[in-house]
């Protein structure tokens, strides 16, 4: 092995999580000597989930209390607000109004309680009247109002992170398809497909931010115990976009419904001033983000229950995103961030169920595997 490339860190994955990492792991003290090399099987960065969703900063409002989802979101939300006035990436503290219709209004008391455990203490109650003044188009009797919600260019934030990371020195090495790692005289030797052309090197960290295909990656992990790879459920969201000008100045979400996968077709906008509805949920077996336009009617019927005025308006097919959830028997599958140590591979991170809200909880994340790294 020892004419073979080294790297002290090698990080898998070019999305927002491998960028956060690379980025944080480049800036911090402790490796302020470490080599990293960021490897993407992609021509660029960010081609797959981290651009194929809703671009929300969300509050850490709905996840349950004392989850790494409900902690890394506020964590990161602060962080990414912070990050995008550094950085002058374009954002928008639009708020968000959670909306009710006749007879869910107990719900939102929830909602607000829930929140409140999760340290979100800002959201406010809004009356019918309260609410029509702010969105004179949506039809709701309740609605509390989340003003630290907003929306984010995600491209350019993930742009801003890889910039940093080569600025101090990390080398990105897109169209690098990782194929095999195995743990050799205490360091990891690195097989990948670089430019069609086999490349190896070694490392002394691995961290696995490979998204929907985590778990792929894990099982190139030579004698990994498959035992330890969590269980993917792969659900799929599709979005429509609204022609023409948008009706809406917040993210619109309705109360979500009990056991629905998601948070319900909602309402987002874009940093273009675009209005997007979705995503909504579907259980694929199979990667294809090909969107079914089919699928109108039922957009349809979901966004008349808040939105009348869709009756008279032109929805058009808009693009689709799949949520890398881990299978779990009951209650909500939390993100997993896991320690190789304890299985017998040391300076292994291994990132399983990043789905939402992984791109606003992005830089808390990539602290946790920080502090799980030794230099
Ligand atoms: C429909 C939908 C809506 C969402 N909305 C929001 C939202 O509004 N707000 C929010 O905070 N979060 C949202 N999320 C979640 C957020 O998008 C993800 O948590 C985040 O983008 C995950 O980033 P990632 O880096 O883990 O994955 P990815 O962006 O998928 O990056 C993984 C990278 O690894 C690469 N890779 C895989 N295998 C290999 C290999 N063998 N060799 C080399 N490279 C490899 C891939 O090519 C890819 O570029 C949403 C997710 C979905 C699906």
């Amino acid at each position: 092995m020892s004419n073979l490339d080294h790297f002290d860190a090698g990080i898998l994955g070019a999305g927002a999580i491998g960028l956060a990492v690379a980025s944080k792991l480049a800036r911090h003290p402790r490796f302020q000597n470490a080599s990293a090399v960021i490897l993407e099987r992609h021509r660029t960065f960010g081609e797959e989930t981290s651009s194929r969703n809703s671009e929300v900063i969300h509050a850490g409002i709905y996840y349950p209390r004392n989850s790494l989802k409900a902690r890394l979101c506020v964590e990161g939300r602060q962080q990414l607000y912070d990050w995008c006035r550094r950085h002058d990436i374009p954002h928008r503290q639009t708020g968000k109004l959670i909306i009710a219709g006749e007879g869910q209004e107990h719900e939102l008391e929830i909602i607000r309680k829930r929140a409140l455990d999760n340290g979100v203490a800002d959201l406010s109650l809004l009356s019918s009247p309260e609410l029509l003044a702010l969105e004179p188009e949506l039809k709701a009797s309740a609605a509390l109002y989340s003003p630290s919600s907003g929306i984010i260019d995600s491209h350019a934030y993930m742009q801003s992170l890889l910039f940093s990371t080569e600025n101090h020195g990390a080398i990105f090495s897109p169209l690098t398809e990782v194929k095999r790692l195995t743990r050799q005289d205490g360091r990891y030797l690195v097989e990948t497909l670089c430019q069609g052309e086999s490349y190896r090197f070694t490392c002394d960290m691995l961290v696995n931010c490979a998204g929907i295909a985590a778990q792929s990656v894990a099982e190139l992990v030579d004698g990994f115990p498959a035992a330890a790879i969590p269980a993917q459920q792969l659900v799929k969201g599709s979005y429509f976009t609204l022609q023409g000008k948008s009706p809406f100045t917040h993210l619109v979400y309705p109360v979500p419904e009990p056991g629905l996968k998601g948070l319900g077709i909602h309402v987002t906008l874009d940093m273009a001033g675009q209005t997007r509805f979705g995503p909504d949920t579907e259980s694929v077996e199979t990667i294809n983000y090909q969107l079914d336009p089919a699928k109108e009617t039922n957009f349809r019927g979901a966004i008349a229950r808040y939105f009348p005025g869709i009756a008279d308006r032109t929805l058009l097919p808009g693009y689709s995103g799949i949520r890398p959830k881990l299978a779990v028997d009951s209650g909500v599958a939390d993100f997993l961030i896991q320690a190789g140590g304890p299985l017998g591979f040391p300076q292994l991170i291994q990132l399983f169920g990043i789905e939402s809200p992984g791109l606003t909880a992005s830089l808390a994340i990539a602290d946790e595997v920080i502090k799980q790294l030794d230099c």
